[in-house]
């Protein structure tokens, strides 16, 4: 910390949900927090995605089977998990590290990572909702994932067992016969679901908005339309950002950019291998009946998020670059999907259709922690499918490593310096 009477400063580069996060707990440390973005306040991949705060996806992308998904997807369009053919040595690069880790033994390594990172994280939320009043949707209904065929159920309870025996998330199996009395939006044919009750939910949007009021009232600034553009370095420290609001100092310079991370890794001089991951939503007015339950529908890779005034279907993860489309026949796509499952799928007019790019990491692990090689400068991205459920922990790391204090859990799978 500063030795003068001034307190330390910190400038967080990127508002999403992890930037947010990271000035939340760097701000209750007593440090004095600029946050600025490219563009407006948690607009990109923490503004429409589902929502979901979901300790029970402790099993990360790469398991086994996912890059023979991947190959496959090279010539089918329409997957949901799609790789565009396209000469990019990084993305081959990536594809190659990810494909290295698709076997049981990574997944299982990675999942215990990820367990712990989850579990903090929750714990973190429970306490900020609460003790910072943020009115969200915040809601702790567990998180359903509905099958449709006998063969996706039994597909299914092969990765609940694998929750269950290795990491203790528990879920309760319902029958087909007994959906629609669990939640009535549910068609009266499938085979049956599981509910993971120690999952909770919220409205991505309101969430962001609540706690970056909440932090404004505390003090910490955030300013918009402020794109970092470089950085001056001396002695193995940033002194200054270059924006294109002008130089900015600060003593501590924390990156959360998402999926623009690669773009200052020569800068920062620091591998940084994250590959943009594209999904899409589109909101809606609440359908009749709406469901209940925030839910999964594996087998068709749709996610379904219902709020006070809405309704959300979300789903896609293609390694296109930064195509920054909406397809119309993705949105269709969307819609289709959830057809098998509800009596109501979706409404006719659509309040928001939106992408966002998911920082995807060849280890399905987020990076957090300083960089190698320069003395002041740390970076909280690379949270892939997981950013809102991840933010708490991470936002606690960082401040925690930035003070120098020991970690509250370990932060060394999560270091930029493994790559
Ligand atoms: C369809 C979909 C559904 C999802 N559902 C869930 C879910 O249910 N639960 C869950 O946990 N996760 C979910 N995710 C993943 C989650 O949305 C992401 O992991 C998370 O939003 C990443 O947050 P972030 O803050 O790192 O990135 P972002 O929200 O993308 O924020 C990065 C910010 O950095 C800014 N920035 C970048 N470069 C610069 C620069 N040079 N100068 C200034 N600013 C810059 C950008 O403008 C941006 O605002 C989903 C994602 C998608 C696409």
């Amino acid at each position: 910390m500063s030795s003068s009477s001034q307190p330390e400063t910190a400038i967080v580069v990127g508002s999403g949900i992890i930037g947010i996060a990271c000035a939340h707990y760097l701000s209750k440390a007593g440090l004095q927090v600029t946050v600025i973005d490219r563009n407006s306040l948690a607009g990109a991949c923490s503004h429409g995605n589902c929502g979901y705060i979901c300790p029970s996806h402790v099993l990360p992308l790469t398991e086994p089977g996912a890059f023979r998904t991947a190959l496959k997807s090279l010539f089918t369009p329409h997957a949901p998990f799609r790789v565009k053919p396209r000469f990019s040595p990084p993305l081959w690069n990536w594809m190659w590290q990810f494909a290295r880790r698709c076997n049981h033994r990574q997944m299982l390594a990675s999942g215990k990572h990820l367990k712990t990172i989850l579990d903090s994280s929750m714990t973190e939320y429970r306490r900020l909702i609460v003790d910072e009043q943020l009115d969200c949707e915040w809601k702790e209904q567990g998180l359903l994932y509905v099958l449709q065929t006998e063969k996706g159920m039994h597909e299914f309870s092969q990765t609940d067992q694998i929750l269950s025996d290795h990491f203790g998330v528990k879920a309760q199996c319902i029958n087909g016969a007994d959906l629609p009395a669990f939640d009535p939006a549910l068609k009266q044919d499938l085979a049956g679901a599981f509910h993971y009750p120690e999952d909770a939910s919220v409205r991505p949007d309101l969430l962001n908005s609540q706690w970056v009021a909440r932090l404004k009232q505390n003090g910490v600034k955030f300013i918009e339309n402020c794109e970092l553009q470089g950085l001056s370095k001396s002695a193995g420290r940033i002194t200054q950002l270059k924006t294109s609001c002008g130089v900015m100092d600060a003593h501590r310079f924390v990156f959360a950019t998402g999926a623009w991370s690669p773009q200052i890794s020569a800068e920062l001089d620091c591998r940084i291998p994250i590959q943009p991951g594209k999904g899409y939503s589109i909101t809606m007015q609440r359908p009749t009946p709406c469901p209940q339950y925030p839910m999964l529908f594996p087998e068709h890779k749709v996610g379904v998020s219902p709020f006070q005034n809405g309704y959300r279907l979300g789903s896609m993860m293609e390694f296109s670059g930064y195509d920054t489309s909406i397809p119309e026949h993705r949105i269709a796509q969307l819609r289709k999907s959830a057809e098998p499952y509800l009596i109501a799928p979706s409404t006719e007019n659509a309040q928001e259709t939106w992408f966002g790019w998911r920082p995807m990491t060849w280890d399905s692990l987020p990076i957090i922690g300083r960089t190698p090689r320069l003395m002041n400068a740390y970076l909280a991205t690379g949270h892939n499918m997981l950013g809102m459920s991840l933010a708490t922990a991470t936002g606690k790391l960082i401040a925690e490593l930035i003070q120098g204090k020991p970690t509250h859990i370990d932060a060394n799978p999560f270091s930029p310096t493994r790559f």
